[in-house]
């Protein structure tokens, strides 16, 4: 197997896996979503909330806001696993607001000096004239597979790495390339061909084959060839995120490893 990175920025990466399988490629995909722990407001309790919208609500918009969960900022912190975690009072926030005005992520005011909203500008209430929020708030580690507020990440897919082929036994057609959504093609009439100009960026659409009359374009893929885009929320980053579902993966079959070396007694 050989893996190549393609791109990477602090909340996301794209690389590429040769030969690999749909299954191996398939459960790292869903250990980065359901199994990579991260920090999410669990516990709300709003002492006054004068603002029109619901409770429940408001508690839902904090849940969902992203918070800093790298490695350095959670360390220590119990697992959902851990004996500890219910007894564990987790990372407290407070917000009390005072309209007119719209509260944003920054104003909620965290006790650790690094866990804290990964952006200031999400709005999270708006107040009008004399209106008060006073609330109290716990963040504790959790699974994606619990709830969507511990997912770290917003995009975690992969396809097959397409393959275009043409077929020399029928007239070049230039207006496929027309049809690409995408800017894969380019009719190139003064060299009598049509240029693949990124074949990466191909969704498998097949608008451009649909559009060939006479059949002259082909679109496939590489059964196993992947590029994989990890996005994530902020929380952490997607190295991070790729790293723990390998170690959770890697955990996973050691279970089966040490099942299969016991006889299957256990
Ligand atoms: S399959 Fe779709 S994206 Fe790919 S080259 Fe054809 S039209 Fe463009």
């Amino acid at each position: 197997m050989e893996i190549e990175i393609k791109s990477k920025t602090d909340d996301e990466m794209v690389f590429i896996v040769r030969d690999a399988e749909v299954p191996f490629i398939n459960a790292i995909r869903r250990c980065a979503i359901v199994n990579v722990s991260k920090l999410a407001i669990e516990d709300v309790n709003i002492i006054r909330n004068d603002s029109a919208m619901f409770n429940e609500v408001l508690a839902h918009r904090l849940g969902l806001t992203p918070l800093v969960s790298n490695i350095n900022a959670i360390g220590g912190l119990p697992l959902p696993e851990d004996d500890d975690y219910e007894d564990h009072p987790g990372v407290m926030f407070s917000l009390q607001e005072e309209g007119p005005k719209v509260v944003y992520s920054k104003d909620l005011i965290s006790s650790d000096s690094i866990i804290k909203p990964v952006y200031d500008t999400i709005p999270l209430v708006k107040l009008n004239e004399g209106e008060k929020i006073n609330i109290e708030a716990s963040a504790k580690l959790g699974y994606g597979k619990e709830h969507a507020k511990w997912i770290p990440t917003t995009v975690c897919a992969y396809k097959q790495y397409p393959e275009i082929t043409f077929n020399d036994d029928v007239d070049i057609d230039y207006d496929c390339a027309l049809a690409c959504p995408r800017g894969v093609l380019k009719s190139d009439r003064r060299s009598k061909k049509i240029k693949i100009l990124d074949i990466e960026n191909c969704s498998m659409c097949k608008s451009c084959v649909r559009a060939s009359a006479n059949g002259y374009i082909n679109v496939g893929y590489h059964k196993n060839d992947f590029i994989f885009r990890i996005e994530t929320d902020g929380s952490m980053s997607p190295k991070e995120v790729l790293l723990k579902a390998c170690e959770e993966l890697g955990n996973k079959t050691d279970k089966f490893i040490r099942f299969s070396e016991e006889g299957g007694s256990k």
